[in-house]
């Protein structure tokens, strides 16, 4: 038996083990900036699968490592999720942490608590093999992704000093192995007019129709944004609009847009806001990227501004082609190659820092933030083998 048939037959022998895990980490909820329990959850059970060290740092990710080598390797998965939305769109709890007909239920099971249930297989698995080269694994059990992706691996990067060579996102891939997603970022446009009594407008200066002249140039804006072959096309949209004055018979001195951006390559915060200043030269008007500063579940406050960089590597680095021939070894195809959708952690790791990210984790991208959410046992194990045979190819 080689090594990697040896790889996924001890993956598949605790595939009881690691969906009764994921079922646990289900059960306890963990909204952004609630991660406490879940973290605890994690750690325990990382120490019994005979991770070498295990902590927490300031902001509250949990850290385990596997090997002591001078080489540093990372994966990624987020412990926070959103809520379950209108309960009555639930077959079931989502809480409860079913397991039924191979699959595991309930919020998370997909974003992303089952990368993080199949990491902690990965380490059992990696322990049980003896792993012994010169290669520090860290396994990242990370927070506040949902509210601001990529946050945690600021502070992992900047306040611990941890920089891998390459960092694996767990986030679900539906199967295949991905190398990039477009960027985002979230941009308000303050507009100030002069206000004057509602019977006499033309003593005035109204704001909203300043805003509204804008938002129609954001909306012809996004048609011509470009497009890039793997990412797909940069996108805009006026995501809020409010204004405000003196009263509801007075002009309106005030609006404010809230644009939702998504970038592709070759988009950059400085280019995405230029586009707007442009559109809005002529008004009185002042656009601005926004900052998102809040206080994990440890209460330490942490922020950084809401731009989250587009990232992309290419077929032949050598991250992601270790990553095409795990995937060729344990399960005998190429893998399909391609992108999140979504956004994640690898807008700091890899956008911001540079550091070399690729995507494989269990469950489908469309069961994120969706009812019913569930995964199945199966995409457990092959992320579970996954991880450990990049570990000991990397
Ligand atoms: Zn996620």
């Amino acid at each position: 038996m080689n090594l990697a048939q040896r790889v996924l037959e001890r993956a598949q022998a605790q595939a009881g083990q690691t969906a009764a895990l994921l079922a646990e980490l289900v059960r306890i909820p963990s909204p952004t900036g609630g991660e406490g329990e879940v973290a605890a959850c994690l750690r325990r059970r990382m120490e019994e699968a005979g991770f070498e060290e295990v902590r927490c740092d300031g902001l509250g990710n949990v850290i385990g490592r596997i090997g002591r080598g001078r080489r540093l390797l990372a994966f990624d998965g987020h412990l926070d999720t959103v809520g379950p939305g209108n309960p009555e769109n639930w077959s079931f709890d989502p809480y409860g942490g079913e397991i039924r007909d191979g699959h595991v239920c309930g919020r998370g099971a997909a974003d992303q608590k089952g990368g993080v249930a199949a990491m902690v297989a990965a380490g059992r698995l990696l322990r049980e093999l003896g792993f012994n080269r010169d290669l520090s694994v860290f396994f990242v059990g990370s927070v506040m992704e949902e509210d601001c992706d990529g946050l945690c691996w600021k502070y992992l990067i900047e306040e611990e000093g941890l920089r891998p060579e390459a960092v694996v996102s767990t986030e679900p891939t539906d199967g295949g192995l991905y190398r990039g997603q477009r960027g985002r970022m979230e941009i308000e446009v303050d507009f100030r007019g002069v206000s004057a009594h509602g019977s006499a407008p033309e003593r005035g200066r109204n704001a909203v129709y300043a805003a509204a002249r804008a938002c129609l140039a954001i909306e012809a804006l996004n048609e011509r944004l470009r497009t890039d072959a793997f990412l797909g096309k940069g996108s805009v949209t006026v995501s809020r609009f409010v204004s405000d004055g003196p009263s509801l018979c007075a002009v309106p001195d005030s609006a404010r847009l809230h644009l939702d951006r998504r970038l592709t390559a070759g988009e950059t915060r400085e280019s995405a806001v230029a586009e707007i200043e442009a559109l809005v030269a002529g008004e009185d008007a002042r656009v601005r990227v926004l900052d998102y500063l809040e206080s994990s579940w440890t209460g330490r406050r942490y922020g950084m501004p809401k731009y989250y960089p587009t990232w992309s590597w290419p077929e032949d680095h050598p991250a992601v082609a270790c990553g095409a021939a795990v995937h060729r070894e344990l399960f005998g195809t190429p893998p399909r190659l391609g992108r999140w959708t979504f956004s994640t952690n690898g807008v700091t790791i890899s956008g911001l820092y540079g550091i070399p990210t690729i995507g494989y984790g269990p469950g489908a991208e469309a069961m994120a933030h969706a009812p019913d959410e569930k995964i199945p046992i199966a995409d457990l194990v092959r992320a579970a083998a996954f991880y450990a045979l990049y570990a000991l190819r990397f």
